[in-house]
């Protein structure tokens, strides 16, 4: 169990507690203020250069910044990789998911990218898509920005399959925790968790409460896995022509088992594998 599952989830995977969605939480002016300003200042485009600047620090001071980072990021803005059947499973609690651009890739391509999903337990968005449609959203690009495309479960469903093969990561977010607002789709070169955390090294979100493990009687050694893995666990023998993942680096998030033809690839239970127990 995560951090998050102790604090905010009482021992139990935290985002499938119904509480921490709750409209009641964005009663919390701070939160509304930090939502707000999250999706209007230029705090994000800030980021990106402090992000890159964060190579030229020495490596002694780079540690400290880091944790400082990731303590604060915990306390406003955190996230989880989720693989499908959990995100199954948030969608089956909610009343409504209303898909949206991302911000990121607003901000890192400049383009609009539907790949953020608000998740409700109210109908059409909640208390949560109303702060939104307050915004004035003109700083982003694109025609339909504003936009929010109210969708099913079922439909939601069937686009993060898309996103999945497109080999995209879900993670789950809270904006000041424990409130979570919302389901991404994200990728290393364009997310900026996923930079921050994987290429940078200063983690904003946890590893999922999964990881992976390939049954190598039946990998054929074809390698489509290690295509999709943006994590860098996958590692391919030349011995044996198999593939074998390094669970200490498996994030969970269960790609590579939709990008396999034989079903080689299964998801454990993080807390039942020694070598990843205690790795988030
Ligand atoms: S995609 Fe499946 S069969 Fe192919 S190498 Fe990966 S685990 Fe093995
Ligand atoms: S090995 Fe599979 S589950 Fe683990 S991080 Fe890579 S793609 Fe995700």
């Amino acid at each position: 169990m995560c951090e998050f599952c102790l604090k905010h989830g009482e021992g139990k995977k935290w985002y499938l507690q119904a509480k921490n969605y709750s409209d009641d939480l964005l009663s919390d002016l701070r939160r509304r203020k930090f939502i707000e300003g999250f999706l209007t200042s230029n705090g994000l485009t800030r980021d990106v250069g402090r992000l890159d600047r964060l190579d030229k620090v020495p490596r002694s001071i780079r540690g400290l910044i880091s944790r400082m980072i990731s303590r604060r990021m915990k306390a406003v803005h955190y996230g989880q990789v989720l693989p499908i059947e959990d995100v199954e499973r948030i969608f089956g609690m909610m009343k409504s998911i209303v898909r949206t651009a991302c911000i990121c890739r607003h901000v890192t391509l400049g383009k609009e990218k539907r790949y953020c999903y608000g998740v409700s337990l109210s109908p059409d968005g909640g208390e949560l898509a109303k702060i939104v449609r307050g915004l004035d959203k003109s700083f982003l690009n694109g025609p339909d920005t504003a936009g929010q495309e109210v969708m099913s479960k079922e439909q939601a469903l069937a686009t993060f399959r898309e996103h999945e093969q497109e080999g995209l990561c879900h993670t789950v977010w809270t904006f000041r925790a424990p409130f979570i607002g919302g389901i991404c789709n994200c990728d290393r070169a364009d997310c900026l968790a996923m930079r921050c955390t994987v290429t940078q090294g200063v983690p904003v979100m946890f590893r999922a409460e999964y990881v992976a493990e390939v049954d190598p009687d039946a990998c054929v050694g074809c390698r489509q896995c290690m295509r999709v893995c943006q994590f860098g666990a996958m590692a391919y023998s030349a011995s044996n022509h198999k593939v074998a993942i390094d669970q200490q680096w498996c994030y969970g998030c269960g790609i590579c088992r939709s990008a396999c033809q034989k079903n080689a690839i299964r998801l454990r239970e993080r807390a039942g594998v020694q070598a990843a127990a205690h790795r988030w």
